[in-house]
C-alpha cells in the first residue's frame, strides 16, 4: 500500500497557491484575479495527482473469485478463463470487442485453453484496434502497465504478458495485486458463484455482500429450498427463509446487494401478505403459472421483507441502477425509469441506506438529484469510470457541487478477474484527480479543502456507511 499523503503533506508540497484566491461568491468583481496562474495551476494538478495516488481506496464493489479458486483452476486447467492475456479481455472488454465485430465463437476461443497466446492475438487484434479507445480497453492497458510493466497489448508481448500473468497466480497474489499494487484497503464482493453469501477465506480483504436475488427480487424456488432444506410452499415459510438468511449471514455481511434491475422495474409496491400468499402457493406448485404482474407482486412482497431485515441488521442496500453489462439486450426505456421508480422506497424506508450503483449511467443527473434530496440515498461510482471515463469526471464535479460529499463512494472495480482491479483503480484515480483539479482551477473548490475531500470520497465515506469492523468481529465469532 502506497504511503498516504495527508492534508499536511499536500499543503507542504503545494505551498500557498490558489487557495487564498478562492472564489467565495460566484460573480464577484475580482473573479479574474482569483483564478490561479497557469504555472500555479500546473503545479496544483501535480499535487492533486500525488494526493489521489497516495490516498487508499475502499473498493465498494467487486465480483472477485476466491484466490484459492483461481489457483485451483490454473492447476486443473478448467472453469475460469485460461491463465493468459485472454483473461484480461474476458470481462467488460469482451462486450466492446463483440460490439466491434468479434464473433461469439472467436471470443470463446480467446478465453479457451485451446489456442496459444499468439494465435489468440491474431484473432482479436483487428477488433481490439476498433475499440482500443474505450474505457474498458484503457483499463486493460492500465492493468498491464501496473502489473507487467507494459504499455499496450501487442503481437510481440502477448506471450510474455501471458507468462507473467500465469506466474503471478499463487498464494498471496490477491493481497499483492489489490493492496500493494492498487492501494486498495479492502474490497466488498458480491459472489456470483454462491446463491446468497460466500464463506470467504479472506474476510479482511474480501468483505461479502448478502445477495437477495434468489430469495426475493427474482425469487427462485431452488434457492429457497436449498436454504430451507425442503421445498418452500407458503409465503410464510418464504419469509422465514429470508429471516434465516439474515440471521445466518447478516452479522458477517457488509451490505445487501441486488441487481434485479436487469430483469424488472425498481418499483417495489406494497403488496400485502394476504394478496401475495395465494400467488406464492400457486408459484410453488407450478413455477410457470403466474403472469408477469403476479410474479412481480410476489417479488415486491419478498423484497420488502428483505428491506425490513436489512434495516434491522443496519445493512446498506446496494441496488444496480443504469447501464447493463453485456451487449445486445438492454431495454433503455425500463432503465431510464430506475431513479424515479426508487423514490417511494427511499421515502418509506427512510432509515435504510440505499446505494445506487454505477451512477445510474446514462441518467447520472437523476442520481445526483436523488442523493441531494433523500438523506438515505447514496451513489456509487463503481464500474462507471470504465463505462465512460469522461462522463464520470463530469459526474464527480457536478455531484460535489450539488449533493453532500458524504453521499458518494468513488470506486468499485466490478470485476471477476482480480488482475483488472489495478487498471480500474488507476483510471478512477486519474478521473478523481482531474475532477478535483478542474474544480480548483475553476475556483469552485478551495485548495485547503482538497485533502479532506479526497480522503472522504476515496475511503472515508465507505468507512462511515459500511461497518467492516463489525463483520470482522462476527467472522471471528463464527
Ligand atoms: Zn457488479
Amino acid at each position: 500500500m502506497a504511503k498516504h499523503l495527508g492534508r499536511r503533506g499536500f499543503l507542504g508540497i503545494t505551498g500557498a497557491v490558489a487557495g487564498a484566491g478562492m472564489i467565495t461568491q460566484k460573480g464577484c468583481a475580482n473573479v479574474k484575479e482569483s483564478v490561479p496562474s497557469l504555472k500555479a495551476a500546473g503545479g496544483m494538478r501535480k499535487d492533486i495527482e500525488e494526493l489521489v495516488r497516495t490516498t487508499p481506496l475502499v473498493d465498494t464493489h467487486e465480483h472477485l473469485w476466491e484466490e484459492s479458486h483461481r489457483i485451483r483452476m490454473k492447476a486443473e486447467k478448467k472453469e475460469t478463463p485460461a491463465s493468459d492475456f485472454g483473461l484480461l479481455l474476458s470481462h467488460y472488454s469482451d462486450s466492446d470487442l463483440q460490439v466491434a465485430g468479434l464473433s461469439e465463437k472467436d471470443y470463446h476461443m480467446l478465453i479457451s485453453r485451446e489456442l496459444a497466446p499468439r494465435d489468440k492475438w491474431k484473432l482479436v487484434q483487428p477488433y481490439y484496434e476498433r475499440c482500443r479507445h474505450t474505457g474498458y480497453q484503457l483499463c486493460v492497458r492500465e492493468s498491464i502497465r501496473a502489473l507487467y510493466g507494459e504499455t499496450d497489448l501487442r503481437k510481440d508481448n502477448c506471450e510474455s504478458i501471458s507468462e507473467k500473468l500465469a506466474a503471478q497466480i499463487q498464494p498471496g497474489f490477491y493481497t499483492r495485486i489489490l493492496q500493494e499494487t492498487a492501494n486498495i484497503e479492502y474490497c466488498q464482493v458480491n459472489a456470483l458463484d454462491t446463491p446468497i453469501f460466500r464463506e470467504t477465506e479472506q474476510p479482511e480483504l474480501l468483505a461479502q455482500d448478502l445477495w437477495t436475488i434468489g430469495i426475493a427480487s427474482q425469487v427462485n424456488l431452488a434457492t429457497l429450498a436449498r436454504m430451507a432444506g425442503e421445498p418452500v410452499k407458503t409465503l410464510e415459510r418464504a419469509h422465514a427463509v429470508i429471516d434465516l438468511c439474515f440471521d445466518t449471514y447478516g452479522p458477517r455481511a457488509i451490505a445487501v446487494k441486488d441487481q434485479c434491475a436487469y430483469g424488472r422495474r425498481l418499483l417495489f409496491e406494497n403488496v400485502p401478505d394476504d394478496t401475495a400468499a395465494p400467488l406464492f402457493e400457486r408459484l410453488a406448485k407450478d413455477e410457470k403459472s403466474l403472469s408477469e404482474p403476479e410474479m412481480k407482486a410476489v417479488q415486491d412482497n419478498l423484497f420488502r421483507h428483505c428491506l425490513v431485515k436489512a434495516t434491522e441488521y443496519h445493512l446498506p442496500v446496494k441496488l444496480h441502477t443504469g447501464y447493463y453489462a453485456g451487449h445486445g439486450g438492454m431495454p433503455l426505456d425500463r432503465v431510464r425509469r430506475n431513479a424515479g421508480d426508487l423514490c417511494p422506497l427511499l421515502k418509506e424506508f427512510s432509515s435504510t441506506a440505499f446505494v445506487l450503483m454505477h451512477i445510474d449511467y446514462p441518467y447520472q443527473d437523476e442520481a445526483i438529484a436523488l442523493a441531494k434530496h433523500y438523506p438515505n440515498a447514496y451513489i456509487d461510482m463503481c464500474w462507471a469510470w470504465i463505462i465512460n471515463p469522461s462522463a464520470s469526471v463530469r459526474f464527480l464535479k457536478e455531484f460535489i457541487m450539488a449533493a453532500p460529499a458524504c453521499k458518494l463512494f468513488t470506486f468499485g472495480g466490478d470485476y471477476m478477474p482480480v488482475e483488472l482491479a489495478p487498471g480500474h483503480a488507476r483510471v478512477a484515480r486519474m478521473g478523481i484527480a482531474r475532477a478535483l483539479a478542474e474544480l480548483l482551477e475553476e475556483g469552485w473548490l478551495a485548495e485547503s479543502d482538497a485533502p479532506a475531500l479526497a480522503d472522504r470520497l476515496m475511503r472515508g465515506n465507505a468507512h462511515e456507511v459500511f461497518d467492516h469492523q463489525r463483520t470482522l468481529r462476527n467472522w471471528k465469532k463464527s
